[in-house]
């Protein structure tokens, strides 16, 4: 067993209220989808009672990635493509401490694409939220891995050329991967739903939420979702649709345990499926696996090894 489950028993002794996991006043445009996740995000954690300092929140460079400054835990605010192994190396050190990672499209798939695909391969125990909104923001409209064919933007004047990338079918065929889910900004009640499932998942729960973005791209997802057509994935131990979503879109019923039926789900964008995709409880972490070798040093000789090897290189 990590300490990370004695830590939850601490914590279950006094209630927290929702403006302890608040920080500053969030600086994202108005109608920015970013609001919803934050806010999202806030709810979990008080509904799972957590200590706001023994949370930890690592992000990368975007728009999306100064959600850490406005969530009240511990913050590290990263360097671009850099979040998740950022988040391999607190869960190695601090595997009592519960980490939820926040990226953009561009931030993971394409700067931090070798990291993103390692890190499903490692299945360290975090959240891992993408919020794609399809474009580079934060720098002013550049085009993205998601970004789709024909789309206008300071690095495409004449509209992009390729096809999108499709992160689903992505980690689909990656080995270990243990949990994939999809939601969106525009929908609040499937994305707490969402988040909850994954912050409840023992493994790395990769979530990507399409994020509107109003400033840059009003015209994605049909508008911010006005006119997108989802299916919701229905499993009675999966995600739950909320009487009202049922109007926003067909459902269909769907095995996240089968993995040749979560990769055909995988592989579908029209309709977009929203819901659990993918989940294998059976896959050991990367700490588990690492803190369970028996030949692993006490930490006081770990450190003294440490020093010896950075000692070799010293200058003189
Ligand atoms: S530019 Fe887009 S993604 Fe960035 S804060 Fe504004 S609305 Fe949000």
């Amino acid at each position: 067993m990590l300490a990370e489950e004695s830590l939850l028993e601490v914590c279950a002794i006094e209630q927290h209220s929702l403006d302890e996991y608040e920080s500053e006043m969030p600086r994202w445009c108005k109608g920015c989808g970013d609001h919803g996740v934050l806010a999202a995000l806030q709810r979990v954690l008080r509904k799972n009672n957590l200590e706001p300092e023994n949370v930890v929140s690592v992000s990368g460079i975007g728009c999306s990635s100064r959600l850490p400054h406005y969530l009240n835990t511990y913050g590290f605010h990263g360097i671009h493509g850099r979040a998740l192994p950022i988040s391999t190396g607190v869960r190695l050190a601090r595997p009592e401490l519960p980490v939820i990672t926040i990226m953009g499209d561009g931030d993971c798939f394409s700067i931090g694409g070798n990291h993103w695909l390692h890190a499903i391969r490692y299945n360290i125990n975090a959240v891992v939220l993408v919020l794609d909104n399809e474009v580079y923001a934060l720098t002013k409209m550049q085009a993205s891995p998601t970004t789709p064919d024909g789309t206008k933007t300071n690095t495409t004047p004449h509209g992009t050329y390729l096809q999108p990338l499709n992160p689903l079918s992505a980690v689909m065929g990656m080995t270990n991967v243990s949990f994939l889910a999809q939601t969106a900004t525009w929908l609040p009640a499937h994305l707490d739903e969402t988040i909850e499932k994954a912050w409840n998942h023992h493994g790395l729960s990769f979530v990507r939420i399409l994020q509107r973005c109003p400033v840059f791209m009003p015209k994605a997802f049909g508008e911010g979702g006005l006119n997108f057509p989802v299916v919701f994935l229905e499993n009675e131990d999966g995600i739950p649709v909320h009487p009202l979503l049922r109007k926003r879109g067909e459902t269909q019923a769907h095995d996240h345990r089968d993995i040749n039926e979560a990769q055909r789900v995988a592989v579908s964008v029209d309709p977009a499926p929203m819901g659990l995709i993918y989940q294998n409880r059976d896959l050991p972490t990367y700490e588990d696996i690492r803190w369970q070798r028996k030949d692993r040093p006490d930490r006081a000789t770990f450190l003294e090894r440490l020093d010896a090897a950075v000692d070799r290189y010293t200058v003189t």
